[in-house]
């Protein structure tokens, strides 16, 4: 299915993606389960390469499909923009081979990727709305405050920590931290909703993690679907990537 921009007037059903790392079994699995959801567009929140085995074809489908594409860090940094030794070891190791494997083609879609989307009463980013570029990791209810502080939106949808947390901010300023999978936006409250990592879960769920929204209906549906990890995991043994990496998936750690 290709998702093209159908704007009715009436609110939009939004499917949303983040963190797809190379791996396709998992996006092809995401995109499969996406097809019940009957949505308007679809939104990639970043970092397409990193970590897994199949960066060209991720990076192509998303292409194909995506209506906007969300910079992340590890796609800036195959890019060379953003500096690798910020890195963990095999985060690095990972995205030194992807740089020898990835083709122009691919290369020159990431290169297109945008640092942010607005679309349907919603601000769409990798990593949080303060300094997105300096890719912040929102990780408790103080982080999440300084985000709230710096964004105009009451609803934010972010990816890069892998982890899928909505964060609420009620009409007093006070701020909650849960794991929610359905939120019904209240009319007074403001909300950023990390939509977890498609490629490589760490929330001990090894299932792919994706969300659905809902402008009309005023919801947000977090959605996992599970995948053949092993096969992923053979594509990562085959090119010799860290067996820290391959293990994770099976764990979603
Ligand atoms: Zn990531």
């Amino acid at each position: 299915m290709v998702y093209s921009i159908n704007y009715r007037g009436k609110g939009m059903r939004i499917a949303i993606l983040s963190d797809v790392h190379g791996n396709l079994e998992a996006l092809q699995q995401v995109l499969r389960a996406l097809e019940q959801e009957r949505c308007d567009a679809l939104l990639s929140l970043g970092d397409v390469v990193g970590y897994g085995p199949l960066p060209n074809e991720c990076v192509r489908l998303i292409a194909a499909q995506a209506s906007g594409v969300i910079l992340g860090n590890h796609d800036d940094a195959l890019l060379g923009r953003s500096d690798i030794r910020d890195f963990n070891s095999y985060a690095r190791q990972a995205l030194r081979w992807q740089t020898t494997v990835v083709d122009e083609a691919a290369r020159a879609a990431v290169s297109a990727y945008q640092p942010f989307i607005e679309m349907a009463g919603a601000l769409f980013v990798h990593a949080g709305p303060r300094a997105p570029m300096d890719w912040p990791y929102i990780l408790n209810t103080y982080d999440a405050r300084l985000h709230f502080a710096a964004m105009k939106s009451d609803l934010c949808f972010i990816g890069h920590t892998h982890q899928g947390l909505v964060f609420e901010q009620m009409p007093d300023q006070s701020i909650t931290q849960t794991t929610t999978v359905r939120i019904e936006l209240a009319a007074d409250h403001r909300y950023i909703i990390n939509v977890g990592s498609v490629g490589q879960p760490r929330d001990n769920n090894p299932d792919a993690s994706m969300a659905v929204y809902d402008s009309a209906e005023r919801v947000v549906e977090i959605h996992r679907v599970g995948y053949d990890v092993g096969r992923t995991q053979q594509l990562m043994r085959d090119n010799y990537l860290p067996e820290f990496l391959i293990m994770r998936l099976q764990f979603g750690h």
